[in-house]
């Protein structure tokens, strides 16, 4: 019986090491197994599909900067990354998702046309959600040796304070990041709409943030594209291949620019052009498993759907910029002085008196007191009173925020 036992653990153990980076992201597969669990949840995303689908075309947007916030929860001193690791993942990012990586020069003439400048800058955060300076950077040490993977409670253990991980920060308004040992999968993201929005972001292991430290001989993953492949996932784009492991020629990623293709490319670097499905594979775009130094491109239209679902799913993402700006820029008691809400809205609209000039302009966005948005829209500044839509919703307590000029302003609104 004991000699059973002891050829069962090892039978688990080499199962479980033979896993060990046989993909390079397990996210897919978390919102399939979630959506499972969660009819209503499948019925939301089946919604945002169908906005998402009805866009039109990139039109002429102006860049936001995306406040990130790294959570290092750490048990061996090496899982403890450097800022210096962290800021070369950054430059990363704000290099792929503008179109200014090196790697651009490996796009093939057959896709340089379609290789997107996303128009999203990331910063790593100056303020925290209560208003203090901050690096935007978290530590915190933990006693479980793989924490990146830890379920307790049926949580996912790193995003808890509680549970010896590190409380979100608002995860409408910051994309948070937390750098866990992992035992399985290097990396996992939230697509919009799944799970618990406390738990709302990426898991990544420590060696494949950035480019130095331990990410130097974490080859082929050394080069940071694991975090740029995982906030395509955040922000609601499929691998090439579809669901699934590997592509059947039937399934795609929703996104017509990006050819159908069968295989992840995992553990691959090919050379163009590599046919399958019947056409020339986009290997090198970012959302398939290709080597870091082989992976060159977003397309167009992978470009239209993350901004569709920023729109629908995280626009308070639109509003944060602030929170890339250092606390000193702007003085706390001019904001808050900035707007006034008037009480007693007549049931149209809220009334707002300002002390903001003619002609500047500001977004708005009404969410409910779970931070749900509602509502938004522009705010143009004029003389007199301004005046946000209101009409139709139902009695309840709401928050209505403003942003744009350099501050953020939010207020509390009751609707009798
Ligand atoms: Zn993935």
């Amino acid at each position: 019986m004991a000699l059973r036992l002891i050829l069962i653990g090892c039978l688990v153990g080499l199962l479980s090491s033979s896993e060990l980076w046989a993909q390079r992201c397990v996210s897919q597969e978390r919102l399939a197994a979630y959506l499972q669990q969660h009819p209503d949840a499948e019925a939301a995303r089946a919604d945002l599909e169908n906005f998402i689908q009805l866009q039109q075309a990139v039109q002429t947007r102006s860049t936001i900067d995306i406040p990130v916030v790294f959570h290092v929860v750490w048990n061996t001193a090496e899982e403890n990354i450097s800022d210096e690791q962290i800021l070369s993942q950054l430059e990363v990012l704000n290099r792929d998702f503008r179109r200014t990586n090196n790697s651009a020069g490996l796009i093939p003439s057959l896709f340089q046309s379609l290789a997107a400048d996303m128009e999203l800058n990331f910063c790593l955060a100056r303020r925290s959600p209560d208003g203090a300076s901050t690096n935007g950077i978290l530590r915190r040490q933990t006693s479980f040796p793989f924490m990146g993977d830890r379920i307790a409670n049926g949580r996912k253990s790193v995003c808890y304070t509680a549970e010896g991980g590190s409380d979100a920060w608002d995860t409408g308004r910051y994309v948070n990041v937390w750098v866990a040992r992992r035992q399985f999968f290097p990396a996992e993201a939230s697509f919009p709409g799944m799970g618990a929005a406390a738990e709302d972001g990426i898991i990544i292991s420590p060696p494949f943030v950035g480019t130095t430290g331990s990410a130097a001989s974490n080859q082929p993953y050394h080069l940071g594209r694991t975090l740029t492949h995982e906030l395509g996932h955040y922000f609601n784009l499929y691998h090439l291949w579809g669901p699934g492991q590997t592509g059947s020629c039937t399934q795609s990623d929703e996104v017509a620019d990006t050819p159908l293709q069968s295989r992840s490319y995992l553990g691959e670097c090919p050379t163009h052009p590599q046919i399958s499905c019947g056409s020339a594979d986009m290997f090198m775009n970012f959302m398939n498993y290709t080597d870091d130094a082989c992976m060159a491109m977003f397309s167009n239209g992978q470009k239209n759907r993350v901004w569709a679902a920023i729109a629908a799913a995280r626009p308070g993402l639109m509003l944060a910029a602030q929170a890339c700006s250092p606390v000193s820029v702007v003085q706390a008691p001019q904001q808050e002085a900035l707007f006034e809400l008037l009480q007693n809205p007549t049931g149209e609209s809220l009334l707002l008196r300002t002390m903001a000039p003619a002609g500047q302009r500001f977004h708005w966005q009404l969410v409910s007191m779970w931070g749900a948005p509602l509502r938004q829209g522009t705010l143009l500044i004029h003389a007199g009173l301004q005046s946000v839509d209101v009409s139709g919703l139902s009695a309840g307590m709401y928050v209505l925020r403003i942003g744009g000029e350099g501050v953020l302003w939010s207020g509390k609104v009751v609707i009798e």
